[in-house]
Protein backbone atom coordinates (compact mmCIF):
# COMPACT_ATOMS: atom_id res chain seq x y z
CA UNK A 1 0.00 0.00 0.00
CA UNK A 2 0.96 3.69 -0.93
CA UNK A 3 2.59 5.99 1.80
CA UNK A 4 0.26 9.01 1.72
CA UNK A 5 1.95 12.07 3.16
CA UNK A 6 -0.43 13.96 5.76
CA UNK A 7 -2.37 17.25 4.65
CA UNK A 8 -3.91 19.96 6.33
CA UNK A 9 -6.18 22.51 4.74
CA UNK A 10 -7.81 25.81 5.23
CA UNK A 11 -11.17 25.54 4.35
CA UNK A 12 -12.87 29.49 4.77
CA UNK A 13 -15.97 30.15 4.48
CA UNK A 14 -18.60 27.79 3.28
CA UNK A 15 -19.21 30.25 0.27
CA UNK A 16 -15.90 28.24 -0.85
CA UNK A 17 -18.19 25.38 -1.78
CA UNK A 18 -19.78 27.83 -4.73
CA UNK A 19 -16.79 30.45 -4.66
CA UNK A 20 -13.81 28.49 -5.45
CA UNK A 21 -11.36 31.26 -5.89
CA UNK A 22 -7.75 30.00 -5.87
CA UNK A 23 -8.18 27.52 -3.05
CA UNK A 24 -10.80 25.25 -4.64
CA UNK A 25 -8.81 24.74 -7.69
CA UNK A 26 -5.67 24.29 -5.70
CA UNK A 27 -7.42 21.88 -3.74
CA UNK A 28 -8.20 19.47 -6.71
CA UNK A 29 -4.73 19.89 -8.05
CA UNK A 30 -3.27 18.80 -5.08
CA UNK A 31 -5.20 15.73 -4.19
CA UNK A 32 -4.53 14.73 -7.99
CA UNK A 33 -0.82 14.91 -6.92
CA UNK A 34 -0.76 12.48 -4.07
CA UNK A 35 -1.07 8.76 -4.44
CA UNK A 36 -4.57 7.60 -4.17
CA UNK A 37 -5.68 6.71 -1.17
CA UNK A 38 -7.50 3.66 0.33
CA UNK A 39 -9.27 5.72 2.56
CA UNK A 40 -9.24 8.89 4.32
CA UNK A 41 -9.52 10.39 7.94
CA UNK A 42 -10.17 13.75 8.76
CA UNK A 43 -10.09 15.54 11.57
CA UNK A 44 -12.19 19.17 11.52
CA UNK A 45 -12.12 22.14 13.29
CA UNK A 46 -15.98 21.26 13.26
CA UNK A 47 -16.19 18.55 15.39
CA UNK A 48 -15.61 19.32 18.83
CA UNK A 49 -15.25 16.93 21.83
CA UNK A 50 -13.44 16.08 24.99
CA UNK A 51 -11.47 13.45 24.03
CA UNK A 52 -10.81 11.70 20.81
CA UNK A 53 -13.95 9.92 18.97
CA UNK A 54 -14.15 8.50 15.65
CA UNK A 55 -17.24 7.92 13.64
CA UNK A 56 -18.29 4.15 12.50
CA UNK A 57 -20.67 5.83 9.88
CA UNK A 58 -21.04 3.64 7.23
CA UNK A 59 -22.86 6.10 5.06
CA UNK A 60 -21.95 9.30 6.40
CA UNK A 61 -24.37 12.13 5.58
CA UNK A 62 -23.79 15.32 4.67
CA UNK A 63 -23.93 18.36 7.53
CA UNK A 64 -24.93 21.39 6.37
CA UNK A 65 -23.29 23.14 9.72
CA UNK A 66 -23.91 26.90 9.38
CA UNK A 67 -26.29 29.44 9.08
CA UNK A 68 -27.52 32.46 6.77
CA UNK A 69 -26.03 31.34 3.76
CA UNK A 70 -27.60 30.82 -0.06
CA UNK A 71 -29.68 27.95 -0.01
CA UNK A 72 -27.59 26.08 -2.77
CA UNK A 73 -25.57 25.64 -0.19
CA UNK A 74 -27.86 23.26 1.85
CA UNK A 75 -28.36 21.35 -1.43
CA UNK A 76 -25.23 20.07 -1.43
CA UNK A 77 -24.14 16.63 -0.61
CA UNK A 78 -21.22 14.46 -1.00
CA UNK A 79 -22.38 10.92 -0.91
CA UNK A 80 -19.12 9.32 -0.41
CA UNK A 81 -19.08 5.28 1.52
CA UNK A 82 -17.95 5.76 5.29
CA UNK A 83 -14.57 3.93 6.40
CA UNK A 84 -15.75 1.61 10.05
CA UNK A 85 -12.44 -0.24 9.51
CA UNK A 86 -11.01 2.70 9.67
CA UNK A 87 -12.36 4.07 12.22
CA UNK A 88 -11.39 1.23 14.35
CA UNK A 89 -7.92 1.02 13.03
CA UNK A 90 -7.67 4.46 14.66
CA UNK A 91 -9.66 3.51 17.33
CA UNK A 92 -7.35 0.97 18.50
CA UNK A 93 -4.03 3.07 17.51
CA UNK A 94 -5.35 6.10 20.02
CA UNK A 95 -6.01 3.69 22.62
CA UNK A 96 -3.09 1.93 21.78
CA UNK A 97 -1.12 5.26 22.74
CA UNK A 98 -2.80 5.63 25.90
CA UNK A 99 -5.55 8.82 24.65
CA UNK A 100 -8.96 6.71 25.95
CA UNK A 101 -11.03 7.32 22.86
CA UNK A 102 -15.07 7.53 23.84
CA UNK A 103 -17.03 4.75 21.73
CA UNK A 104 -17.48 5.41 18.21
CA UNK A 105 -20.31 7.92 16.92
CA UNK A 106 -22.97 7.17 13.96
CA UNK A 107 -21.64 10.99 12.38
CA UNK A 108 -21.95 12.36 9.37
CA UNK A 109 -19.31 14.57 7.51
CA UNK A 110 -19.35 18.25 8.76
CA UNK A 111 -18.45 21.43 6.80
CA UNK A 112 -15.26 21.20 7.38
CA UNK A 113 -14.64 17.70 6.14
CA UNK A 114 -17.04 17.72 2.96
CA UNK A 115 -16.51 21.04 1.15
CA UNK A 116 -12.46 20.40 0.59
CA UNK A 117 -13.15 17.41 -0.06
CA UNK A 118 -16.08 18.04 -3.11
CA UNK A 119 -12.57 20.06 -4.73
CA UNK A 120 -10.44 16.96 -3.65
CA UNK A 121 -12.26 13.97 -4.62
CA UNK A 122 -14.92 14.95 -6.49
CA UNK A 123 -16.16 11.42 -7.21
CA UNK A 124 -16.81 10.95 -3.74
CA UNK A 125 -15.45 7.33 -4.52
CA UNK A 126 -12.69 7.15 -1.38
CA UNK A 127 -14.24 5.49 1.79
CA UNK A 128 -14.09 8.56 4.29
CA UNK A 129 -14.66 9.31 8.43
CA UNK A 130 -14.37 12.28 10.94
CA UNK A 131 -12.21 11.61 14.22
CA UNK A 132 -12.90 14.48 16.66
CA UNK A 133 -10.59 17.31 17.84
CA UNK A 134 -10.61 17.96 21.90
CA UNK A 135 -9.60 21.98 21.94
CA UNK A 136 -9.72 21.91 26.09
CA UNK A 137 -6.55 19.51 25.64
CA UNK A 138 -3.89 21.82 24.13
CA UNK A 139 -1.91 21.82 21.68
CA UNK A 140 0.87 19.68 22.38
CA UNK A 141 -2.09 17.03 22.64
CA UNK A 142 -3.03 17.34 19.25
CA UNK A 143 0.59 17.01 17.64
CA UNK A 144 0.63 13.56 19.86
CA UNK A 145 -2.92 12.61 18.87
CA UNK A 146 -1.37 12.84 15.39
CA UNK A 147 1.95 11.06 15.98
CA UNK A 148 -0.10 7.98 17.30
CA UNK A 149 -2.16 8.14 13.54
CA UNK A 150 1.18 7.54 11.81
CA UNK A 151 0.89 4.54 11.11
CA UNK A 152 -2.02 4.92 9.00
CA UNK A 153 -0.45 6.53 6.54
CA UNK A 154 1.87 3.67 5.39
CA UNK A 155 -1.41 1.74 4.79
CA UNK A 156 -2.69 4.07 1.95
CA UNK A 157 -4.76 6.20 4.25
CA UNK A 158 -4.62 9.96 3.66
CA UNK A 159 -5.22 11.93 7.28
CA UNK A 160 -6.42 15.36 6.58
CA UNK A 161 -6.56 18.17 8.62
CA UNK A 162 -8.70 20.84 7.91
CA UNK A 163 -9.03 24.16 9.75
CA UNK A 164 -7.73 26.99 9.03
CA UNK A 165 -4.24 28.79 8.76
CA UNK A 166 -5.92 31.98 9.83
CA UNK A 167 -9.19 32.58 11.37
CA UNK A 168 -10.59 35.46 13.00
CA UNK A 169 -14.28 35.72 12.52
CA UNK A 170 -15.24 39.18 14.06
CA UNK A 171 -12.88 40.65 11.11
CA UNK A 172 -14.35 38.00 8.29
CA UNK A 173 -17.97 39.28 8.68
CA UNK A 174 -18.68 41.96 6.34
CA UNK A 175 -15.56 41.39 4.19
CA UNK A 176 -15.85 41.13 0.30
CA UNK A 177 -14.57 37.99 -1.13
CA UNK A 178 -11.20 39.54 -2.74
CA UNK A 179 -10.83 42.10 -0.07
CA UNK A 180 -7.06 42.67 0.29
CA UNK A 181 -5.37 41.07 3.47
CA UNK A 182 -3.56 42.99 6.19
CA UNK A 183 -0.24 42.85 7.18
CA UNK A 184 -0.90 40.85 10.40
CA UNK A 185 -2.78 37.85 8.53
CA UNK A 186 0.83 37.63 6.04
CA UNK A 187 2.85 37.62 9.15
CA UNK A 188 1.22 34.87 11.19
CA UNK A 189 0.92 32.85 7.88
CA UNK A 190 3.85 32.98 6.97
CA UNK A 191 5.77 32.44 10.21
CA UNK A 192 3.56 29.21 10.34
CA UNK A 193 4.73 28.05 6.98
CA UNK A 194 8.59 28.65 7.60
CA UNK A 195 8.19 26.49 10.97
CA UNK A 196 6.71 23.86 9.17
CA UNK A 197 9.38 23.64 6.57
CA UNK A 198 11.98 23.77 9.09
CA UNK A 199 10.42 20.79 11.04
CA UNK A 200 10.05 22.70 13.83
CA UNK A 201 7.15 21.11 16.11
CA UNK A 202 7.37 22.39 19.37
CA UNK A 203 7.74 25.89 18.20
CA UNK A 204 4.63 25.22 16.38
CA UNK A 205 2.97 24.00 19.55
CA UNK A 206 4.00 27.02 21.26
CA UNK A 207 2.18 29.07 18.94
CA UNK A 208 0.10 31.01 21.09
CA UNK A 209 3.05 32.95 23.01
CA UNK A 210 5.78 32.56 19.97
CA UNK A 211 4.04 33.36 16.77
CA UNK A 212 3.46 36.87 15.46
CA UNK A 213 -0.49 37.94 15.82
CA UNK A 214 -1.19 34.47 17.09
CA UNK A 215 -4.43 35.29 19.42
CA UNK A 216 -5.41 37.77 16.47
CA UNK A 217 -5.71 35.32 13.82
CA UNK A 218 -7.09 32.89 15.95
CA UNK A 219 -8.95 34.23 19.02
CA UNK A 220 -9.93 30.32 19.50
CA UNK A 221 -7.84 27.59 19.12
CA UNK A 222 -10.09 25.17 16.93
CA UNK A 223 -8.84 25.74 13.67
CA UNK A 224 -5.48 25.90 13.99
CA UNK A 225 -5.36 22.37 15.88
CA UNK A 226 -5.96 20.24 12.97
CA UNK A 227 -2.66 21.73 11.55
CA UNK A 228 -0.94 20.06 14.35
CA UNK A 229 -2.66 16.60 14.21
CA UNK A 230 -1.70 16.38 10.21
CA UNK A 231 1.99 17.50 11.70
CA UNK A 232 2.00 14.79 14.25
CA UNK A 233 0.82 12.21 11.26
CA UNK A 234 4.02 13.05 9.65
CA UNK A 235 6.15 11.36 12.74
CA UNK A 236 8.19 12.92 14.95
CA UNK A 237 11.21 15.27 12.76
CA UNK A 238 8.04 16.12 10.20
CA UNK A 239 7.75 19.49 8.24
CA UNK A 240 5.15 20.58 5.96
CA UNK A 241 5.11 22.24 2.39
CA UNK A 242 3.09 25.42 2.10
CA UNK A 243 0.78 24.77 -1.08
CA UNK A 244 -0.77 29.06 -1.49
CA UNK A 245 -4.84 29.26 -1.57
CA UNK A 246 -4.62 32.90 -1.43
CA UNK A 247 -5.89 35.05 1.19
CA UNK A 248 -10.40 34.94 0.83
CA UNK A 249 -12.20 37.33 2.74
CA UNK A 250 -9.12 39.64 3.58
CA UNK A 251 -8.47 37.51 6.63
CA UNK A 252 -8.69 33.66 5.96
CA UNK A 253 -5.09 32.57 4.93
CA UNK A 254 -6.72 29.69 2.61
CA UNK A 255 -2.94 28.08 1.94
CA UNK A 256 -2.83 24.06 2.42
CA UNK A 257 0.49 22.33 3.90
CA UNK A 258 2.10 18.61 2.67
CA UNK A 259 3.43 17.28 5.21
CA UNK A 260 6.51 15.07 5.10
CA UNK A 261 8.15 12.28 7.02
CA UNK A 262 11.64 12.13 8.32
CA UNK A 263 12.91 8.97 5.91
CA UNK A 264 15.58 6.49 7.18
CA UNK A 265 18.61 7.78 6.52
CA UNK A 266 17.58 11.37 6.48
CA UNK A 267 18.91 13.54 9.03
CA UNK A 268 16.28 14.96 11.52
CA UNK A 269 15.41 18.38 11.56
CA UNK A 270 16.29 19.89 14.62
CA UNK A 271 13.07 21.02 17.04
CA UNK A 272 15.11 24.13 18.84
ZN1 LIG B 1 -14.35 26.35 9.76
Amino acid sequence: MSRIPPVFVSHGSPMLAVEPGVAGPMLSRLAAGLPRPEAILVVSAHWEAAGPVVSRASRPRTIHDFRGFPRVLYELAYDAPGAPVLAAQAQTLLEGAGFEPAPPADRGLDHGAWIPLRYMFPDADVPVTQLSIAPARGAAWHLELGRALQPLTRQGVLVLGSGGLTHNLGEFRGQPADAPAPAWVGEFADWVAARLAAGEAETLVAYRSRAPQALRNHPTEEHFLPLLVALGAAGSGGTGRRVPGGVAHGVLAMDAFVMAPVLAGAAAPSLA
